[in-house]
């Protein structure tokens, strides 16, 4: 079946497909904002227009996520990445050590953040199985006194997930980049969660982060004013200008997400994305091979790999010759990652499941 103005299917890992109703929505916005005589890219961040846009945003992230009211939330530049850096420069306090439970390349990147900050604890490394898989919480042995224990929920480039909010006796911290708003989420848990915006929210260059009272009780009084929590909550994350563009997106993207049923609604569609590639995959017959251990499956980023590799290549061209692009797995796995995000129409999981099973008895 074709797309609407003759898009593809965009398997990529993010940046990604977003609402064609966004797209449309922004579209309709774009030369001149709802009559303020110009577009969002060009009003002042401090202006009313803006300003309104952005107590909606969070408004509407608050209510979409289910975020306490006594919980801050900040919409910061410098993407996921630099909450790497400034979460340990808050919160990893000399003489303490931090826990992070390493389940793919992103855990391991906030890790090397971490090292360069204060003494650290890999409490969990699923190196020896090339990050096929996540661990139980329960078997997770946390450093007494930990500063806090980071965790990745969702491995983008393994494609491997953990399903679960745990309750450990550590302040959790989870990089949820790649699957918040996949599922609800018991907020109230987590002491900090934070997201980029790229693949489930918007688009790139801001990240969402999530703080709980006990941590903001426990910053720095004073840090480099761009690493700074405090003085971004002080100044509602405009401190500097913001990224005006993402925030306002974002904004329309909670409401799609409402639209769906909430997180709850989104879930279902997630879930039932996911298994249409996943039988796919299981119903070859061995032709093709899932990397994650079936408990740890991401219903976000499928990634497998064929039985005979040299077939690799003319299956991403195929797939590309059929309007799915952005297949290729990362070469830390190899194979084939389609990155199948909120917004991901299911007509694209099946069109790719249908090309898989023809491949696959013309190859097999
Ligand atoms: N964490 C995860 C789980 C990610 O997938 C990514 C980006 N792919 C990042 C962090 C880094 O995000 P950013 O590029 O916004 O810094």
């Amino acid at each position: 079946m074709s797309q609407p103005y003759g898009r593809i299917y965009n398997f990529s890992a993010g940046p990604c497909a977003l609402p064609v109703e966004v797209l449309e929505q922004v579209r309709d916005d774009l030369v001149n904002y709802k009559g303020a005589g110009m577009s969002v890219m060009e009003m002042s961040h401090r202006g009313k227009d803006f300003d309104a846009i952005a107590q909606q945003t969070e408004a509407d992230f608050r209510k979409v996520f289910g975020v306490p009211d006594d919980y801050q939330v900040l919409l910061l530049q410098g993407g996921a990445s630099l909450q790497f850096s400034m979460l340990p420069m808050s919160f990893l306090e000399e003489g303490s050590t931090a826990d992070y439970v390493i389940t793919g390349a992103w855990g391991k990147k906030a890790l090397e953040a971490a090292c360069m900050v204060g003494a650290v604890n890999k409490i969990f490394d699923a190196k020896e199985t090339n990050y096929d898989r996540v661990p139980k919480f329960a078997d997770l042995k946390v450093t007494p006194g930990a500063a806090y224990l980071h965790f990745t929920s969702n491995e983008t480039i393994q494609g491997v997930a953990f399903f679960e909010d745990p309750s450990l006796d550590v302040p959790l911290v989870c990089d949820m980049s790649s699957d918040i708003l996949s599922r609800p989420v018991d907020v109230g848990k987590y002491d900090m969660i934070y997201a980029g915006a790229q693949k489930n929210m918007g688009p790139a260059g801001l990240a969402v982060v999530v703080m709980s009272p006990r941590f903001v009780d426990r910053l720095p009084a004073q840090t480099h004013p761009m690493l700074d929590y405090r003085l971004m909550i002080e100044n509602k994350s405009m401190y500097n200008t913001p990224n005006c563009w993402s925030i306002y997106v974002c904004g329309l993207v909670y409401q799609w997400v409402m639209k769906q049923g909430g997180l709850a609604g989104m879930n279902r569609q997630c879930k039932e994305k996911a298994q249409v590639l996943y039988d796919a995959i299981d119903g070859s017959g061995g032709f093709y091979k899932a990397h994650a251990q079936p408990e740890s499956r991401s219903i976000m980023n499928i990634t497998w790999t064929l039985a005979n590799d040299e077939l690799t290549d003319e299956f991403l061209k195929g797939a590309k010759a059929n309007g799915m692009a952005e297949l290729k797995g990362h070469r830390s796995v190899g194979g084939v990652r389609a990155s199948i995000y909120n917004a991901f129409p299911i007509e694209g999981c099946r069109a790719l499941a249908e090309y898989m099973r023809a491949f696959a008895a013309k190859n097999g």
